[in-house]
């Protein structure tokens, strides 16, 4: 099989080759190094790509192959991109910030922990907005990461390296990070599969802190079924977290399996009736109206469902989450990681210089309002206000998932914009997290699957579970991707453009 063969197999296939002895889980990471090689100088998907270090991690899945041991894993052998917010010890992580630039982390996260125990060869450090915090991935301090369907267009973010590597074909299964849409978002704009775990379900261990009560890692790839499989391997209660879920992870690649056959009789979709309307191109409204016919096909029966204080989400979020960021970006003090300017004078004064030069302008905007919005005199008006929408909108699920089994809307209101196009204009920024923050405020599961293309871009299908619902929404999106494929004669993933320098 030929290399770019290799690059466009689904991670359960290239597992089932390499555990079968078909190929070798060697001849599969050089086949992606070689794909990073020639198309990532014009993608830049990486921050950082560790050839060494992945040939070494798939030799050793050979050698235990050839030896006649089981795989350590599923997905043992297969390649995968990890976001540069978890913590690695043998690569640099830098949160796309210039203030972590070259900071050697003493540990690995719990997430790249359970990667390696698997035996999945990571590839390297994907780009990522500054701290997590943009919808572009033009917020790294190392540059933006191009759209492979179009490099004139961003590829959503803030994991919008993780989102492109897939859609670059440069590996089957990457990490994110969802604190208000960065895992679903770039999915939609890049025609792959993102998904943000129940809060609590994947460890944040090493995960460098964006706001806390929000972050989830979560699994990214091309098929629901590949989500699922990584989704396995990295969830679960971890007790260096101590906001993990002390219960099993949902048997999501069952319920993959079961969806792809593609019946949902006897399930309830809820249409939310705030999301998909106004404010949504055109095009994303149609392919929304599209997915939905399909569902009922599927034998779904669709209710219309209303969250009335889902149109307050974003407004509550951009206050909550620049109070947490505040608070946790405190720590880069220029005292114990990464950058220091070091102007010979006190300690505040260096302190300054160094979040000055190492902090660009998105996390120092979000550092301001939050810090405004926690202050004595505001808090009530601002962070705690915010704080009870949060509750109200948790209640708006709690009585929705009293009538459905899942909640349906599109992921973004848009598909991929222009580069440049909104760097300059926060709101128009924020806006794109619409549909995607309740999920967050609520530390409910969500995902985002492909549903086309409006105008020749990927758009996205959201579909949102309650807390640890994460079976039926693999199920739901399973059968939606099954339905979808069979009606467009293939994935929408295998019509993006060979990328051209
Ligand atoms: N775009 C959102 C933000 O800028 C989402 C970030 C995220 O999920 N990490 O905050």
């Amino acid at each position: 099989m030929s290399a770019t063969d290799l690059t466009r197999l689904s991670a359960a296939d290239l597992a089932g080759k390499i555990h079968s002895r078909e190929i070798s889980a060697v001849e599969v990471a050089q086949a992606h190094l070689d794909r990073i090689a020639a198309v990532d100088d014009t993608v830049h998907a990486f921050l950082h790509v560790a050839g060494e270090a992945a040939l070494a991690s798939a030799a050793m899945v050979d050698e235990r192959l050839a030896a006649g041991t089981a795989p350590a894993s599923p997905l043992a052998g297969v390649p995968l991109a990890l976001k540069d917010v978890f913590t690695t010890v043998d690569m640099p992580t830098t949160a796309g910030s210039k203030i972590l630039e070259g900071w050697r982390p003493p540990y690995d996260a719990t997430v790249t922990a359970r990667l390696r125990a698997a035996g999945i060869t990571i590839l390297g450090k994907t780009n990522m907005d500054e701290f997590a915090m943009g919808s572009s991935t033009e917020y790294s301090a190392y540059g933006p990461t191009r759209n492979p369907w179009d490099t004139n267009r961003v590829p959503g973010g803030s994991g919008g390296g993780s989102a492109a590597a897939l859609a670059a074909f440069e590996a089957p299964l990457a990490i994110g990070t969802d604190t208000g849409g960065s895992i679903r978002q770039p999915a939609a704009f890049t025609g792959t599969v993102g998904v943000k775990p129940t809060y609590g379900g994947v460890s944040r261990y090493g995960l460098i802190a964006c706001a806390s009560s929000l972050d989830q890692g979560g699994p990214c790839a091309r098929t629901v079924l590949d989500a699922a499989l990584l989704h396995e391997v990295i969830g679960g209660w971890d007790d260096r977290d101590s906001t993990s879920i002390d219960k099993p992870v949902p048997s999501v690649v069952d319920a993959a399996r079961i969806g792809a056959a593609g019946d949902l009789s006897g399930l309830r979709v809820g249409v939310v009736r705030e999301l998909g309307g106004e404010g949504y191109q055109p095009g994303v409204r149609s392919s929304y109206e599209d997915a939905l016919r399909q569902l009922e096909k599927l034998g779904a029966e669709l209710v219309e469902v209303s969250c009335p204080h889902f149109e307050y989400g974003l407004a509550a979020y951009y206050l909550i989450l620049p109070s947490e960021v505040s608070s946790n970006l405190a720590r880069f003090d220029a005292m114990r990681y990464g950058l220091r300017v070091d102007v010979g004078a006190s300690a505040e004064e260096v302190m300054a210089a160094t979040r000055e030069a190492g902090f660009g302008p998105e996390a120092k905007r979000r550092i301001i309002l939050g810090t405004y919005a926690l202050s004595s005199g505001y808090y009530d008006a601002y962070y705690g206000q915010a704080q009870k929408v949060r509750t109200l909108i948790s209640r708006d699920f709690a009585a929705a998932f009293e009538q459905v089994d899942v909640l349906v809307s599109p992921t973004t209101p848009t598909t991929a914009f222009p580069i440049g196009d909104k760097v300059d204009d926060p709101l128009a920024m924020y806006l794109n997290d619409l549909a995607t923050i309740p999920t967050n405020l609520a530390g409910t599961a969500a995902l985002s699957v492909p549903s086309g293309l409006a105008d020749g871009l990927p758009v996205g299908l959201q579909v949102m579970a309650p807390a640890l619902g994460e079976a039926v929404m693999y199920r739901v999106g399973a059968a939606y991707e099954a339905a979808r494929n069979a009606e467009d004669g293939g994935p929408v993933i295998s019509r993006v453009p060979e990328v051209s320098a």
